[in-house]
């Protein structure tokens, strides 16, 4: 059974269609879907995001570089590019950047987005349906803890969470296919 231990009211995630997005929109996100497909095949687990300007022009791409960074385990790609980033831009030139994101941040991702002062990020796939694949699996035993409820304690109620597309989830997930090993499923 779901459970929280946040009893804080939180924005809920409200699907997106493709249509509500600019195009150049999904254009990146599909590249978030690649940059995934270049870590898993560089022996990281399929996880990418990258960072954008407002006209979508890519700024900084980052896979999950877990594996080759000796079991690192703030390796998200998530962490590392706002690691990244916020060394090269401003927390002011932050807020104005959009980070397109294969899926909805974990705890300490959300964390890493919130102390680097990113304004915006646009999601594609659901914490939970990634479960179906991760399960338990040590390697990514995912937090069933929404992003939207560690940005709730936070100060800054403008910080924008759009998400998840559900039209693009299945191209993501095909990465994550026969993957993950659980020890069993729900
Ligand atoms: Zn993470």
């Amino acid at each position: 059974m779901e459970k929280t231990v946040l009893s804080i009211e939180h924005e809920v995630a409200k699907p997106l269609k493709l249509s509500e997005l600019k195009d150049f929109e999904v254009d990146l996100l599909r590249r978030v879907i690649e940059i995934c497909r270049e870590a898993k095949e560089a022996g990281n687990f399929p996880f990418g995001c990258l960072l954008a300007d407002k006209e979508g022009n890519i700024l900084m791409e980052q896979g999950n570089c877990e594996n080759e960074n000796n079991g690192d385990c703030t390796c998200h790609a998530e962490t590392k590019l706002m690691s990244r980033a916020s060394q090269k831009y401003s927390k002011e030139e932050m807020w104005e950047l959009t980070m397109y994101n294969c899926g909805e941040p974990c705890a300490m991702c959300t964390g890493a987005m919130y102390w680097g002062n990113l304004g915006r990020m646009v999601y594609i796939a659901r914490e939970s349906e990634l479960k179906k694949y991760t399960g338990d699996d040590i390697r990514n035993p995912t937090l069933a803890l929404p992003s939207r409820a560690v940005l709730a304690c936070g100060q800054k109620p403008d910080v924008q969470m759009l998400g998840p597309v559900p039209e693009l989830e299945g191209e993501f997930f095909a990465l994550h296919e026969g993957f993950w090993n659980p020890s069993d499923q729900e």
